[in-house]
């Protein structure tokens, strides 16, 4: 069940890689002790049976079996590009407990977050659990916030405790934003999902509400470009990662996008992001779309893949 709703986003990534120039082979080289944290990272049980498929860029296909197989290619992958801290949600089953595996396994290296969703076939988790676990410190972020896929936005009422409960306990939020999976809407466990949910302009009442809060727009809020601006602009506590659309989309257009926002002035509001989902190889193709934007300077790399992270998710350097 888990895996035929995963088809959809191999359908999705699919249909990108169909628009996507080849990936650049740049040797890795250029990040080679450059300290890098990746804030967009997804962990499934380690039970789950997970389907070898191939990178739908790469090409590569790798030989996991379950969640635990992984967790074990994703940490080489990490320690391959000094992806040194991640921030991971869990992305299906157990999406608490997915992430919780991920920081016990390895508490230096990972920081959980809660992946919510708040749809009929993934309910919001109770709000005692969440408080226990922000109250002890397991839980660190609120996120990957998946409301778009339950056709809300993250305005809706129903998010309204979870945000109270986030701004009390000083506890990031990280919010899906941008577009979905092509097909997300027609899979039985989104049909009231919508692109326009995404935009990121929606997030002004629930930020208005909650003036303390930190919200992080994954995915940079990609298509929605200018109303990110425009959030990054009014809201000081708001910054965005570049999940996704480092890797899966066509590199020169990625990296339009990106120089469009550094020359606006947000360089230090964006921050790295993998969004690997079930191929490993991607954080390295990542780590390379950041790497390859010759526009940058180092200075404003460093910011991107380690600096602007510490600073928003107030993680120790
Ligand atoms: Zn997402």
């Amino acid at each position: 069940m888990p895996i035929g709703r995963r088809g959809f986003l191999r359908i999705g990534a699919a249909v990108l890689s169909s628009l996507a120039a080849p990936a650049p082979l740049l040797a890795a080289d250029a990040s080679k002790g450059r300290r890098i944290i990746d804030v967009h990272m997804h962990a499934y049980p380690a039970t789950m049976p997970i389907e070898a498929s191939a990178n739908p860029i790469s090409g590569v296909k790798s030989a996991i079996r379950n969640g635990a197989d992984h967790y074990s290619a994703c940490v080489a992958e990490m320690k391959r590009h000094n992806v040194v801290k991640g921030i991971v949600s869990g992305g299906d089953g157990d999406r608490l407990q997915a992430a919780l595996d991920w920081h016990d396994h390895d508490p230096g290296r990972f920081v959980a977050g809660a992946g919510v969703r708040g749809s009929e076939d993934t309910p919001l988790p109770p709000l005692e659990t969440l408080r226990k676990a922000f109250a002890d410190g397991r839980l660190r972020v609120l996120g990957e916030v998946t409301s778009q896929y339950a056709g809300l936005s993250l305005s809706d009422p129903k998010y309204e405790p979870y945000l109270a409960l986030a701004e009390e306990f000083d506890i990031p939020v990280a919010l899906h934003t941008g577009t979905m999976p092509a097909g997300t809407s027609f899979d039985p466990c989104c049909r009231t999902a919508r692109a326009h949910l995404g935009n990121p302009g929606n997030v002004e009442e629930a930020l208005n509400r909650h003036p303390k809060l930190r919200l992080n727009l994954m995915h940079a809020g990609w298509p929605y470009l200018e109303d990110t601006m425009a959030m990054l602009m009014l809201y000081p506590n708001v910054s965005l990662d570049t999940g996704a659309l480092d890797w899966l989309l066509p590199r020169p257009y990625f990296h339009e996008c990106l120089h469009r926002l550094v020359e606006a002035g947000f360089g230090k509001r964006i921050m790295f992001g993998s969004d690997q989902m079930f191929w490993p190889d991607a954080i390295g193709l990542a780590v390379e779309g950041i790497e390859s934007a010759g526009f940058l300077t180092e200075a404003q790399k460093q910011d991107i893949f380690y600096n602007n992270a510490v600073q928003f998710y107030r993680l120790a350097g």
